[in-house]
């Protein structure tokens, strides 16, 4: 995943890079680099660990430059260690790379450049790109980047500098995530904006195979072809407050903070901007609708799927993990609407199944927070989630974003397929509209949230349950828990327990059990009533006033709500149960280990 900042202008480049990888380490954190271009050389440190370790590396070892590359690792091929760590500089010292992807041919590409004579110095696949570039270079930057992608496979965003060149700097991608800042002092590279949004709002967007050639006053783009291009120059509405803690202790509790606003903000941005875009849809025409995701927006589409069946009563819905999709040869035609959901609209898994998709001659549909991405662009339709930037690895309003999209997609849906009035439609949507306020009750709890998951610490496993939708969203709750607390846990199908789960329930468990589905209480609480029996703790969220509290079973209520709509509120308390049991064991929050947001590599 990786984060990469380059820089060309008239400052000096070092505080400008360190900054812009602070904006970037949700990308990963194993390792981070600088290299500065310098007299015909070129000044690196790298240092294993966070950023933070850079940065004394760095106050003992100072650099200044006027044009720099910078990388924070996530590491896929080599350890994480200071000479796995980018920027990587070729062995005639003459080209430095900064790589964000898996390059799949390097094994193949470095016996080569071995057998060349060429000696390596890490173990990983973007060292070869270095490598390669210099064993081609011809005194032309730009003809030597053109060529060294044309032997790369695999997928890459690329910052290149070159010891002949003190005031070039080349950008190119391919199926990685790159955009280029500009400013009054200087130019840059990087994988996302919040990296640039101190020094310009003005970003350009590169689309795979496109280059980019920034000097410190000017930039200039470029095909495979060497042919000029023109770009449109975008401006970026958000400001830098987005992307700072505002005063919390981690950006995971700002962004559950914010859930109410990112919900009306959505809810408002879709019923202006994308009811006539459903229109143009002839919905009538498909036969399956087929959503696909990973990780949380997985979950996101398996809560749709109860909604679209309910609502539209769809002769098929199937939510599937992009990752399997996209190897499955699944039967799908132009009678198959694909729903893409992904945060960043980079997700690699989530892009090879849109494209496996269209090639199949599916319609796309993608639910996206990142403008300007892969999946935006591509995809047949987009709607966009008016989440903001998200900069905690663990998503949480992203994810609140996507659900209510998908709802009121639904919504619409049903109302074409004339499976409901316009009269349940306004009811319906008048429910969507509700739930930002009721957001903001369940973030008022957040004083008895905090106190009960203070006392959950130090259990080693705590299962989540859940029947229909609520279990749909119990999957949410326990991918929460794991991905922060590192506590393991499973969600199930409330009665799918005593199929071979409940064997793992002893004394002093804890269950989770979640129930908004009114017609369902009395299952669930049957199923609460069963672990309870055999020892087990259960913490009961929903809106159940019938549940008597008592030393094995905790309640936090929700506000009343349509059952459909209801995982909107469940997974506040279940994202601040999490955050909670994650901080009181005083873990690094915001960014988890072994993980990184925007999953850009297979
Ligand atoms: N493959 C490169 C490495 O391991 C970059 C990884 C990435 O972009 O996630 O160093």
């Amino acid at each position: 995943m990786c984060g990469i900042i380059g820089y060309v202008g008239n400052k000096d480049a070092v505080p400008i890079i360190v900054d812009g990888l602070k904006k970037l380490e949700y990308r990963g954190y194993d390792s981070a680099g600088i290299a500065v271009y310098k007299q015909n050389s070129f000044d690196v440190v790298k240092q294993k660990g966070r950023l933070a370790a850079l940065e004394a590396r760095l106050a003992e070892r100072p650099l200044s430059g006027r044009m720099g590359i910078g990388h924070t690792r996530w590491a896929t091929h080599g350890e994480p260690s200071d000479v796995n760590s980018h920027p990587h500089v070729g062995s005639k010292n003459k080209i430095a790379v900064v790589h964000n992807g898996i390059i799949e041919n390097y094994k193949h590409l470095k016996e080569r450049l071995e057998h060349w004579g060429i000696p390596f110095a890490s173990q990983t696949d973007s060292e070869v790109i270095a490598q390669l570039a210099e064993h081609y270079y011809n005194g032309d930057l730009l003809d030597t980047v053109i060529h060294v992608s044309t032997v790369l496979e695999g997928s890459y965003a690329l910052g290149v500098m070159c010891v002949d060149d003190p005031d070039i700097l080349i950008a190119i991608k391919k199926d990685n995530p790159l955009i280029i800042g500009v400013s009054d002092h200087g130019n840059f590279i990087a994988s996302d904006v919040p990296a640039v949004l101190k020094h310009t709002n003005k970003v350009y967007y590169l689309n795979d195979k496109e280059i980019a050639v920034l000097r410190n006053n000017s930039v200039e783009f470029f095909n495979i072809d060497k042919e000029p291009l023109e770009k449109p120059l975008e401006t970026i509405t958000w400001n830098l407050d987005s992307a700072e803690k505002g005063g919390y202790p981690h950006f995971m509790l700002k962004e559950i903070m914010e859930q109410p606003k990112i919900l009306r903000e959505t809810i408002n941005s879709a019923v202006n901007n994308y009811k006539s875009v459903i229109d143009t849809l002839d919905v009538a025409k498909f036969n399956k609708i087929v959503i696909t995701a990973c990780g949380s927006a997985y979950n996101a589409g398996v809560v749709a799927k109860y909604v679209f069946e309910r609502l539209c009563r769809f002769p098929s819905v199937e939510t599937e993990l992009a990752s399997e999709f996209r190897y499955r040869d699944a039967v799908i035609n132009e009678k198959t609407l694909v729903v893409l959901v992904s945060q960043s609209g980079e997700t690699a898994d989530t892009i090879a199944a849109m494209r496996e998709a269209k090639s199949k001659g599916a319609v796309t549909l993608s639910i996206v927070n990142v403008v300007g991405s892969t999946i935006a662009k591509e995809a047949d339709f987009c709607l966009l989630t008016a989440a903001g930037p998200e900069i905690a690895v663990a998503t949480t309003k992203a994810f609140s974003a996507q659900l209510v999209l998908l709802y009121i997609l639904a919504v619409w849906f049903a109302v074409k397929l004339g499976k409901i009035t316009q009269k349940v439609e306004q009811e319906l949507m008048s429910q969507i509209a509700a739930l930002p306020e009721k957001a903001e009750d369940i973030l008022k709890q957040i004083d008895s949230i905090q106190k009960y998951a203070s006392t959950c610490v130090g259990y080693k496993s705590i299962f989540f349950i859940g029947r229909n939708i609520d279990y749909a969203i119990a999957l949410e709750g326990s991918l929460k828990l794991k991905e922060i607390s590192y506590i393991h846990s499973e969600a199930y199908a409330g009665g799918e327990l005593k199929h071979g789960t409940i064997s793992l329930v002893e004394e002093d468990t804890l269950v989770v059990a979640i129930s908004n589905c009114a017609t369902l209480y009395g299952k669930i609480m049957s199923n609460a009533e069963q672990v309870i029996s055999r020892g087990a703790k259960v913490l009961l969220i929903g809106n159940c006033p019938a549940a008597k509290p008592d030393d094995k079973l905790f309640c936090i209520a929700l506000p009343e709500s349509s059952e459909l709509f209801s995982p909107s509120l469940s997974v506040i308390v279940l994202q601040l149960f999490s955050y909670y049991v994650a901080a009181n064991k005083g873990l690094d929050i915001d960014k988890p280990r072994n993980l990184a947001k925007s999953v850009t590599v297979e």
